[in-house]
């Protein structure tokens, strides 16, 4: 089987967001495979274990997401592609990240493409549909359980919390959701073997994709943190006292009623 995991390298989530500039400010973060596709990632090399096959993860990202590509191939996977966008663009968004994965995928034979549900960071859960509807094949999101019987691919889904069963014949797109699997620790062989497996690097040019056929549909207008939570109030004496302190402090001060 042809399998293939888009994955992203995200910011760690026990990381304290901070904003500069209007912008996440992420240079001293920790940054990991986004976990939902570590959910994909494991899902594809044990249907390779099963089926046989080759298991190649791909990035849209800079330099730095080697790290997160090498931590896949420490964990199964055989190739890896860093489509090194750091060059060319300076923005992007959910088009411009599915618009250049369709471009890569044009002349590859898939049977499978897996990807996060969602990316813990930017979150619009857009790419995986995104990139399907290039591709002009099925999406199916939210899996839970995923098997290959021939050309069929037999899927339960998640639709919050009931489970929802879909065929679909190949190729087929899924999204991983929580779930799925329970994604391994890369071993120490595992490890040293990553070092040694291929990573492509390819820039757009290589993809004959020109800047403006990539250039972002939406517009970042504001980024803001949540307004920091006030300390509540308790209010002491006689329970009769207590509501009616309490209803006048809903009309004077929250202004509710
Ligand atoms: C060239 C470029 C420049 C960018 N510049 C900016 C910027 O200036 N400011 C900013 O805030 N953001 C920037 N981004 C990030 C971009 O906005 C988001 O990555 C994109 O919108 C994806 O949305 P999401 O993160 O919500 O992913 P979701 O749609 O939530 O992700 C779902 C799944 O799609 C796959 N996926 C997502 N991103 C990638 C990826 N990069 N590579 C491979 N698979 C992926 C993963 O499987 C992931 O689990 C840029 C992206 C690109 C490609």
């Amino acid at each position: 089987m042809n399998l293939f995991v888009i994955m992203k390298r995200t910011f760690d989530t026990e990381e304290k967001i901070v904003i500069e500039k209007g912008r996440v400010a992420d240079e001293s973060a920790e940054f990991i495979i986004n976990p939902y596709d570590e959910y994909a990632v494991e899902e594809a090399v044990q249907l390779k274990e099963q089926h046989g096959g080759e298991v190649t993860v791909v990035t849209i990202g800079d330099e730095e997401a080697e790290k997160e590509l090498r931590t896949a191939l420490a964990m199964g996977a055989d190739k890896a592609v860093l489509m090194n966008t750091e060059e060319d663009l300076d923005d992007g968004d959910a088009y411009t990240t599915a618009k250049i994965l369709a471009e890569f995928f044009k002349d590859k034979e898939v049977d499978l493409i897996l990807a996060g549900n969602v990316a813990i960071d930017e979150g619009s859960g857009q790419v995986g549909p995104r990139l399907a509807a290039f591709l002009d094949i099925p999406a199916i999101t939210t899996i839970t359980n995923l098997e290959i019987d021939g050309t069929q691919a037999l899927i339960e889904r998640d639709v919050e919390g009931d489970i929802e069963k879909v065929e679909a014949a190949l190729p087929v797109l899924v999204t991983a959701q929580q779930g799925l699997n329970e994604p391994r620790y890369p071993s120490l062989p595992g490890i040293m073997k990553a070092k040694k497996k291929p990573l492509d690097e390819l820039e757009l040019d290589d993809l004959d994709l020109e800047e403006e056929e990539v250039e972002a549909k939406t517009k970042t207008v504001d980024v803001f943190l949540p307004p920091e939570k006030q300390v509540g109030r308790v209010l002491e004496g006689e329970l009769g006292a207590q509501v009616n302190e309490l209803v006048s402090l809903l009309q004077k001060e929250a202004k509710v009623i």
